[in-house]
């Protein structure tokens, strides 16, 4: 397998990706042509039936396989809106990360289908796979192959805070005190909604979805590489801000492809 292009559409609701500067990350690395594209569903003048479509992934109840929803109007306008609109929300909603994969890849037209053509959609909603092993929906920052997606809100919702932070918030709750002071406390141990380092955290994803599609294999399991597959915030932010490179065994890989 091989990539000659790759396509990278924007989230605009979340300016901190720095798209610009992650497609020029990407050529560099990894020396394939990449155009940057405004974000997917615009790009492709996508019609209301699509939109009807996203809102039918929506998870209700994250215990039980999917099971296609009905949308109601409103759902479906909110899809019309969801890129544009502000992405930090109190109330997250969950989708079927492959489901929606399914309704991006029958948009992408013929001729731009090919394997060579590599296609990475930053989104702003949860994308979520169902875990037979547990029995539950898990949101996933990444959902792989082409067209490959990447949840913004996945990156600040799917890895774990530190669990001192859990059980602090817990605490506060049981006093009904104020949560900003934790928040204060823990501030930098996490990403937040308006982090600027998400474009950094962008990088490592953008390639272990290019890794995936191009050897079968996304992570690492080296914590002192941008492919480690963190569960935790504060991994994440080591793997990809503090060492921000891959290990030697997958720039080896990455140089030889
Ligand atoms: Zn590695």
């Amino acid at each position: 397998m091989s990539i000659s292009k790759l396509f990278l559409y924007d989230a605009p609701s979340v300016p901190e990706i720095k798209i610009n500067d992650l497609a020029e990350f990407i050529q560099k690395q990894t020396g394939i042509n990449t155009e940057v594209r405004q974000e997917f569903l615009r790009h492709f003048h996508a019609k209301e039936k699509t939109f009807q479509q996203l809102a039918s992934c929506r998870i209700f109840n994250p215990y039980i396989p999917f099971e296609r929803h009905k949308p109601t109007v409103e759902e479906t306008t909110f899809e019309e809106q969801s890129e544009t609109t502000d992405s930090a929300s109190d109330n997250i909603i969950l989708y079927d990360g492959f489901e929606i994969q399914n309704i991006f890849r029958d948009i992408i037209p013929d001729s731009e289908s090919s394997v060579d053509k590599f296609h990475l959609i930053f989104t702003t909603r949860l994308t979520c796979s169902y875990d037979y092993n547990d029995y539950r929906y898990h949101g996933r920052v990444v959902i792989c192959s082409n067209p490959a997606i990447i949840s913004t809100t996945g990156m600040i919702e799917a890895p774990a805070k530190p669990r001192d932070y859990y059980l602090q918030i817990y605490k506060k709750i049981l006093h009904g005190l104020n949560l900003d002071t934790i928040k204060q406390e823990f501030k930098g141990r996490f990403l937040e909604y308006y982090d600027e380092r998400i474009s950094l955290v962008t990088r490592g994803y953008a390639l272990q979805a290019m890794f995936y599609y191009l050897t079968g294999s996304p992570f690492c399991e080296s914590r002192k590489c941008m492919l480690y597959n963190a569960h935790w915030q504060e991994d994440l932010l080591y793997a990809q801000i503090e060492i921000g490179k891959l290990c030697d065994q997958h720039q080896n890989i990455l140089d030889n492809l």
